[in-house]
């Protein structure tokens, strides 16, 4: 059965709901459908729970990833407000506007319970000076801090001003999209459900890459892909990198090696926080995040080491080459490694008592190993390189007890290819957010999604 839309989004996630804002603000009179494959905010529950459910159990569709929020719901909330990372949305929508909506976005968050957060800057700081100095480069960027609570409180109000404006189809995943003869498309969500819409919005994030990948196949709409960010994650005494986190929260550090000359990145900082586990498609990785509220922090900050590594022809499964090496750290340890940086050194695993004799206590119960049997050689060489490079700026980081978890595996999505306003070779459909490959953060798909909304209201008022 069919019915009309005057525009549809496919996705919940920060891109989704910014397109979603944007249009109940200013055409209250659209009738906008939003299609989500998980569930509500509030029904969105990980079985894990460390006692009956200790590793994934293949939901359906996974409450981490999948839902209102999108993959972020349950993240630190850092909005980054820049154009130095966290995606190339300025190469399609100039620097200027991108930053101008990354704002625009923080207002929002702002006003629906991030009043109380903190915004951290580089501007002005000296600390660009040590870092250069220690040849590291310290990436411009402001940053709002949410925390996961208020980010929860955030996305809560957010939903809470939707409701009513906006049509969402939870547990409802976009099967397929074709074309109509007048030039529109018909969204299915079942064999023969469609919402026919002369606009459709797809901002499926990470999780809907492999559904991304099937319509630009089905559509021959040309993509790309050649990328994956592979690393540790490094677990300290928060007192170590206080002087950073407390003026900057999260730096955002860059280290060419001497050896390769490749880059190795530092990556979402979490001061006072807690290493975790993340799970794509079964496969146990390594993350962190960390709390707004003072009662729920550790003594701990941890951030992840990443190298990127580019892909050239013919080779092109750059997702399934990050995602070979993380199976084989599951292989070895049953799900993340953990190492003492000093036993690393010495080329040997780690094991219970050494980790337990150390001075840093980990915040994630991982099993001890060797990563030196999982790591390419140049990836895990390009790391020690850098943790001795920070040891220059922040003393105490190449301890013999910090600790390195692996593996973390930063994924990217295929780029879709698409002009200056993210509108495919189809006119009238559009793809923002981390499932056009053109973002890989919160600030980035969140303006993507404000920016075309503006520009989908701005091509109808010129028709009407
Ligand atoms: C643990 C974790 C922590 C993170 N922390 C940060 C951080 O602090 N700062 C930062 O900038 N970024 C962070 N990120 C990245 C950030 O969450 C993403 O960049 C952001 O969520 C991308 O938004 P999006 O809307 O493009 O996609 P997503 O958030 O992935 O949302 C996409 C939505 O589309 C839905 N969907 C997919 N396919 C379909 C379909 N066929 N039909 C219907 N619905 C579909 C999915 O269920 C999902 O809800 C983190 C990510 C993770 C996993």
């Amino acid at each position: 059965m069919g019915t009309k839309a005057d525009v549809v989004i496919i996705g919940a996630g920060p891109g989704g709901i910014f397109s979603a804002y944007e249009f109940a603000k200013q055409r209250p009179d659209l009738k906008v459908v939003v299609f989500e494959a998980g569930n509500t905010l509030e029904k969105r529950k990980c079985p894990i729970d460390g006692k009956k459910i200790k590793s994934c159990i293949k939901c359906k569709t996974c409450a981490i990833m999948n839902g209102f929020g999108g993959a972020g719901a349950f993240s630190d909330g850092k909005y980054n407000i820049t154009n130095d990372f966290g995606g190339t949305l300025y190469e399609h929508i100039g620097k200027d506007k991108a930053i101008e909506l990354m704002k625009y976005v923080d207002g929002i968050n702002v006003s629906h319970g991030g009043e109380n957060t903190k915004m951290y800057t580089t501007a002005g700081s000296s600390l660009k000076k040590v870092c250069m100095q220690n040849k590291l480069q310290l990436l411009e960027a402001s940053v709002r801090h949410l925390g996961t609570d208020i980010n929860y409180v955030v996305l809560e109000n957010i939903y809470d001003e939707l409701k009513d404006k906006v049509e969402f189809k939870f547990n409802t995943p976009v099967l397929k999209l074709e074309v109509t003869e007048e030039g529109g498309y018909r969204v299915f969500f079942g064999e023969e459900d469609y919402v026919e819409s002369r606009y459709v919005i797809a901002s499926v994030g990470r999780s809907g890459s492999s559904w991304m990948e099937h319509v630009c196949r089905d559509l021959d709409i040309p993509t790309l892909s050649n990328r994956v960010d592979i690393g540790v994650r490094v677990e300290l005494p928060a007192v170590i990198f206080s002087h950073l986190t407390d003026e900057l929260y999260e730096s955002k550090i860059v280290y060419r090696t001497e050896k390769f000359e490749d880059r190795v990145r530092t990556f979402c900082m979490n001061p006072y926080g807690s290493v975790v586990n993340e799970n794509t498609n079964g496969i146990v990785t390594v993350n962190g995040h960390s709390f707004e509220d003072p009662s729920k922090r550790t003594a701990n900050t941890n951030f992840a080491l990443l190298v990127s590594k580019h892909f050239s022809e013919p080779f092109k499964d750059s997702n399934g080459y990050g995602e070979s090496i993380a199976r084989l750290s599951n292989m070895l340890g049953g799900g993340v490694i953990v190492q003492r940086f000093g036993d690393l050194e010495r080329g040997r695993r780690s094991n219970k008592t050494r980790i337990a004799e150390g001075t840093v206590r980990p915040t994630l119960d991982a099993t001890p190993g060797d990563l030196s049997l999982v790591l390419p050689k140049r990836i895990l060489d390009g790391i020690i390189e850098m943790i001795y490079a920070l040891d220059k700026i922040a003393p105490g980081t190449a301890n013999d007890d910090t600790l390195l978890y692996g593996v973390e595996v930063k994924f990217y999505n295929m780029e879709v290819e698409l002009d200056e306003n993210l509108e495919t070779k189809y006119h009238g459909f559009y793809c923002i957010g981390d499932g056009s490959g053109v973002t890989h953060s919160l600030s980035h798909a969140s303006a993507s999604g404000v920016y075309v909304a503006g520009r989908i209201m701005e091509e109808m008022g010129a028709r009407e």
